[in-house]
């Protein structure tokens, strides 16, 4: 149905998305309803339907305006028929590359190809490939905005979270769309460290240009703020160098892995410099964004695997897209090595084995004595029936640690912590977990404690 009206607008998109996201997300839609009250899109999957609502609504409305049908409104329908991992043999190298994003027309390419040589940007990083979740939907909103009108909104944007959540992809994004769209602007991508290094050379050796190289830029980004911490000298010239871009309507882009507020021995005048542009966090991923991203990474790669594959991987890695990305890259090179498909089977037997190289007998009393010994008490007090909060946060994360290392039922939970209601224990697993969402210091901590525990 409708198929002429919608092999045009896919048409148009196609144009407008890298290949790989089209073939991850558009390929297998189909147009099944359309009057100017609606248009029903039909989509294979739950994270399919979730990502064109999220990230390419305004694109499909636009385009479909254009085609001359123009729904007030449109939704995206799963469909009936359950999908069968397919290995997509139609994607083949080039559209990779050009996934990239090295494929511009020849001109353009040139001068922009010697921007970004300069910029410090890798190419692979762009808006399109960044999977958009509840937990980074503002950051990607306000990082369109500044690549959209550089130096005017958000200045800095400054953006935070945990390790691996797609902080450096995001600013990254940022200076490849801005050289995308003007390649005469002049973009420079660098780390705390690496200004570090450069300003100590300039002052030791008399190195020229420093200011030159920083000061002469369009966009700065600067990623990794949290390194700064402690060098007094580092942040007096960082704070120069702010103050002149930002004085000439010049975009500063920084990621640091907690806020302004919690990196000790930030003066206090870049502190609220760095606080001038709100602060913006990237939390956790949750389900769907984490099963989003392994299917367009798989996308990537030419591959659709299974849901239920995709299910498990996101549901057994949940706090770093970059080890999420590792487990799925693992599957595809052993599936593609044994000339089989990357299904359950093979998942689960290769998950396995990485959760093998743990030791495999670690015991409820383990837990509650590491837990114990991490927080300096002894095991009587941290099963005893006080309240004081330097013991009833370290109860609570132990019995996080029982649930989510273990497994073990709430009541038993519950009774290994001295307590009698298993209600209590399931606040405390949920009041952790709530808190490794928001709470950078409260992730840290449990994972620090998690290494120790298999240590
Ligand atoms: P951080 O800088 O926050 O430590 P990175 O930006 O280096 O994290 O991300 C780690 C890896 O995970 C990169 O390969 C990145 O492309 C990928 N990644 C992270 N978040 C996303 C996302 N939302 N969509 C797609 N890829 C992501
Ligand atoms: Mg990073």
């Amino acid at each position: 149905m409708y198929k002429g009206v919608w092999q045009q607008v896919l048409g148009e998109i196609e144009l407008s998305v890298s290949h790989a996201s089209f073939s991850t997300w558009f390929k297998q839609t189909e147009l099944t309803e359309l009057d100017e009250n609606l248009a029903v899109i039909e989509v294979p999957n739950i994270f399919t339907k979730r990502q064109l609502e999220v990230k390419f609504n305004d694109l499909i409305k636009q385009t479909l305006d254009k085609s001359g049908a123009q729904p007030a409104k449109i939704t995206y329908a799963i469909k009936k028929t359950s999908s069968r991992p397919v290995i997509n043999r139609e994607v083949t190298a080039d559209d990779l590359i050009s996934a990239r994003g090295s494929s511009k027309g020849p001109e353009k390419a040139n001068v922009s190809q010697d921007n970004r040589n300069e910029s410090g940007l890798n190419p692979r990083y762009t808006f399109d490939s960044f999977i958009v979740g509840s937990n980074s939907d503002l950051a990607y909103a306000a990082s369109q905005s500044v690549a959209a009108n550089p130096g005017s909104k958000y200045n800095p944007l400054f953006i935070y979270g945990g390790v691996g959540l797609g902080k450096t992809h995001l600013i990254q994004a940022i200076g490849n769309e801005i050289i995308k769209n003007n390649p005469a602007m002049k973009v420079l991508y660098t780390t705390s460290e690496a200004f570090m290094s450069d300003f100590l050379n300039h002052i030791r050796y008399k190195t020229k240009g420093f200011a030159t190289k920083y000061r002469s830029v369009d966009v700065l980004i600067v990623d990794d703020m949290q390194f700064i911490e402690g060098k007094e000298k580092t942040q007096i010239e960082f704070f120069h160098t702010f103050n002149d871009l930002h004085q000439a309507n010049k975009q500063i882009i920084i990621s640091s892995d907690r806020p302004p507020k919690d990196i000790p021995t930030l003066t206090e005048r870049l502190r609220s410099r760095f606080e001038w542009g709100m602060p913006i966090d990237i939390q956790l991923p949750d389900f769907e964004t984490r099963s989003a991203i392994i299917q367009a990474k798989a996308g990537l790669s030419g591959v659709t695997i299974a849901d239920d594959v995709v299910a498990y991987l996101a549901e057994a890695i949940k706090t770093n897209v970059r080890e999420l990305e590792g487990a799925l890259n693992q599957l595809l090179a052993y599936a593609e090595m044994r000339g089989v498909e990357p299904d359950l089977t093979l998942a689960e037997g290769l998950l396995q084995n990485v959760r093998h190289t743990r030791p495999r007998h670690l015991t409820a009393k383990q837990v509650v004595d590491k837990t114990a010994r991490y927080f300096q008490l002894s095991v009587t007090e941290l099963c005893s029936p006080k309240r004081d909060k330097h013991i009833v946060v370290p109860r609570q994360i132990a019995m996080y640690l029982l649930r989510s290392e273990l497994h073990l039922s709430f009541p038993l939970i519950a009774g290994e912590l001295g307590r009698k209601d298993h209600t209590t224990a399931i606040h405390s697993v949920e009041k952790i977990e709530r808190s490794m969402k928001l709470d950078q210091e409260m992730r840290n901590q449990v994972s620090d404690l998690r290494e120790r525990l298999y240590g």
